[in-house]
């Protein structure tokens, strides 16, 4: 049962477990487990899954697969497949191996940029420059789908608060150098739904709904509260990751993404239609827990199931 298509979907989650998750755990997954699990991923009706990040393999050997991994996502029907690039080198890489969104990584904290990148913000930005006009000359068949990736949009461990405006204007200078979407990521972990409603209203207002997407972290335990502010100031597109793996090596202290299977329970919840299955979702946690049996598996659904006469609520349809 794939679900619905896209298209008819209320909500998109973007699973990024492959890559958020799998480079931050200390053992090199194969290749072949890897495409099992996106395999199962798929099969359990989610739409969009990042699959990798091309990065430097000495940087993150994790990662060094990425092209093979990438290659074998797009031959997985209807699956938009999605890829993490800090540089144009990365996001070339990505579109020869049929990467169909790209989402170039940016940092709103300096210190976080120059810890995550070694550039600084304003490097960054040119970086984005340079991808946006490389995406922007390739011909329709090819061209992928850029977001920019706002990292440490809520505050970051490093450098602490983080402006609102610095946000804002990031925002504005990504959108008019032709991205077509700014996804705010909450790095750290650090954010609070009054935030979240805040900072995506602060950029709505600049960009329209060209802010599409939020990454969010659950160092805090808010990170599905924050979904909750995210829906109800109209995004529609939510990463997760399976087993709620995940971090960043460059932001000591946070602790893994929101939790995929919690996720899709929370909006189903809501009476949004995300097309995934559930139990399809749980299944592909035996895949992660037999191929990293050190790991721990979070997540509150998987441990506790459907509630005896659950039904969906109508509160967003
Ligand atoms: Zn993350």
């Amino acid at each position: 049962m794939l679900g619905k298509p896209a298209r008819q979907r209320d909500v998109t989650v973007s699973e990024v477990g492959p890559r958020d998750g799998l480079q931050m755990v200390h053992a090199v997954v194969p290749t072949a487990t890897k495409c099992r699990l996106i395999a199962a991923l798929h099969a359990a009706g989610l739409p969009e899954i990042e699959v990798a990040s091309f990065v430097p393999p000495k940087l993150v050997p994790q990662m060094a697969d990425a092209e093979a991994v990438t290659r074998f996502a797009t031959t997985l029907p209807g699956l938009h497949v999605a890829v993490l690039v800090p540089n144009l080198r990365g996001a070339e890489a990505a579109i020869a191996a049929g990467a169909q969104k790209i989402t170039l990584t940016l940092s709103a904290s300096e210190q976080h940029s120059q810890a995550n990148l070694r550039r600084t913000r304003a490097e960054q930005m040119e970086v984005a420059r340079s991808v946006a006009a490389h995406v922007a000359g390739l011909d329709a068949a090819r061209r992928p789908s850029l977001e920019a990736g706002l990292s440490t949009a809520f505050g970051c461990s490093l450098q602490g608060a983080v402006a609102e405006r610095d946000v804002v204007a990031m925002a504005v200078e990504l959108a008019a150098m032709g991205c077509d979407s700014v996804g705010l990521s909450d790095t750290a972990g650090y954010a609070n739904p009054a935030q979240v409603a805040r900072l995506v209203r602060l950029v709505r207002a600049e960009i329209g709904a060209r802010c599409d997407s939020l990454h969010l972290h659950d160092t805090m335990g808010l990170g599905l509260a924050n979904v909750t502010a995210g829906v109800e100031a109209g995004i529609r597109i939510f990463d997760g990751a399976l087993a709620g793996l995940g971090g960043c090596p460059f932001a000591p202290g946070a602790s893994g993404n929101i939790v995929t299977e919690d996720l899709v329970f929370l909006l189903e919840s809501l009476g949004l239609d995300t097309g995934v299955s559930l139990e399809g979702v749980v299944a592909a946690r035996a895949i992660l827990a037999e191929a990293l049996p050190q790991e721990p598996l979070h997540g509150a659904f998987a441990r506790a199931g459907r509630p005896t006469g659950w039904q969906p609520a109508q509160v967003f349809a």
